[in-house]
């Protein structure tokens, strides 16, 4: 039996937010996430936030520069479900990855699990139940050695089989940034 660590937004609330009150709500939400961490690991240290993340991707924990990304436009259309599901899930990644053995700890293994359930009271999902079909016809996010590339879908498992793409102007084969592309 699993309690909610964290408490409920209210949703008719958060519906009437404009997007500045919003993204305070986010920041608010990432802090008391981080207070609730700090109680198991009180030398965490506090992760940057960025709302610049664009594509399928709902949250990001980038461990080289030091905090967390998120995308506004998901956020914006799934409100509830962001604050309830997207920002633990990447805290508990920043907190396991700051444990002892946590850099070498499969993303969601055994530890970010635990994390999420004994800390955050959540049963750990790895993807959001949310409809990301709006956010961009072309929500798949590859990188080459010079810039970030879009693809639809369609590309994404053409290139999930085995098909290489390179990129136009630098040459180099594309690679999936996924979520964890930290
Ligand atoms: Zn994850
Ligand atoms: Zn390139």
């Amino acid at each position: 039996m699993t309690m909610p660590a964290l408490p409920d937004p209210d949703a008719s609330r958060l519906d009437d937010l404009d997007q500045a009150a919003l993204h305070r709500s986010l920041l608010a939400r990432v802090e008391a996430a981080w207070q609730l961490c700090r109680e198991l690991h009180p030398s965490l240290p506090r992760p940057a936030v960025w709302l610049d993340l664009r594509g399928k991707c709902a949250g990001q924990a980038h461990f080289a520069r030091g905090g967390l990304r998120f995308n506004p436009v998901l956020l914006a259309e799934n409100r509830v479900a962001f604050l309830v599901e997207v920002v633990p899930h990447e805290m508990a990644h920043w907190l396991v990855h700051h444990l002892e053995d946590g850099p070498r700890a499969r993303p969601h293994g055994h530890e970010w699990q635990t994390v999420m359930r004994r800390l955050f009271g959540l049963e750990p999902r790895t993807t959001h139940r949310f409809d990301t079909g709006r956010a961009s016809p072309a929500p798949y996010r590859y990188r080459c050695a010079c810039r970030e590339h879009a693809f639809t879908a369609r590309r994404h498992s053409l290139a999930r089989r085995g098909r290489g793409y390179r990129c136009r102007h630098c040459a180099e084969t594309l690679v999936y940034l996924g979520c964890h592309a930290s």
